[in-house]
């Protein structure tokens, strides 16, 4: 067995939930409530302000508990890679990049905003794209192979990430 191509590091599974305010899906602290995080912007919500009369500028919902714990998917674990600075030797923080990021141009996707939710379906996702674009699945027209050097980033971070859930499974 060859581990060499396993070069990379990787983030664990992340901790996510729901905002009861925002709806948005947000970083759960060690104390078991919600990071604290900015108000959604074009928020129409009343400003409020704290016992000392200081508006907040923090979404209502930090630091209170989640409306909802969410699993981390294959998708929200591979965007939590997508901020990460090693993109250029990290094959799965470049995923990450091109999937949630896009050109700089484009707005920062999240989970929500990308049609798929496990490896799989980002799998047939890239071959979709490809099918939209060049009107044939195959994703090396110059051999004819159906997969491609992304794929393969696919299938590693799959691998990855189900040895994540197996760890946290024995760690139960
Ligand atoms: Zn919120
Ligand atoms: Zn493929």
């Amino acid at each position: 067995m060859s581990h060499q191509m396993v070069k990379t590091t990787v983030n664990p599974l992340p901790n996510l939930g729901l905002c009861p305010t925002c709806d948005r899906e947000i970083k759960i602290r060690r104390d078991g409530n919600l990071q604290a995080h900015g108000r959604p912007r074009g928020s129409d919500a009343p400003i409020v302000c704290d016992s000392n009369g200081y508006a907040l500028t923090g979404c209502t919902g930090s630091s209170r508990q989640p409306a909802a714990q969410l699993e981390p998917t294959f998708a929200r674990w591979l965007w939590t890679h997508a901020a990460r600075r090693d993109w250029r030797d990290n094959r799965i923080a470049y995923l990450a990049g091109a999937e949630f990021r896009g050109c700089t141009r484009s707005p920062n996707h999240t989970p929500l905003d990308v049609p798929w939710t496990t490896a799989d379906e980002l799998h047939d996702h890239l071959h979709k794209r490809q099918a939209a674009r060049t009107g044939s699945e195959i994703r090396q027209p110059y051999n004819g192979q159906r997969c491609d050097w992304m794929c393969r980033d696919v299938e590693t971070a799959a691998a990855q990430y189900a040895q994540l859930l197996t760890e946290r499974e024995v760690a139960r």
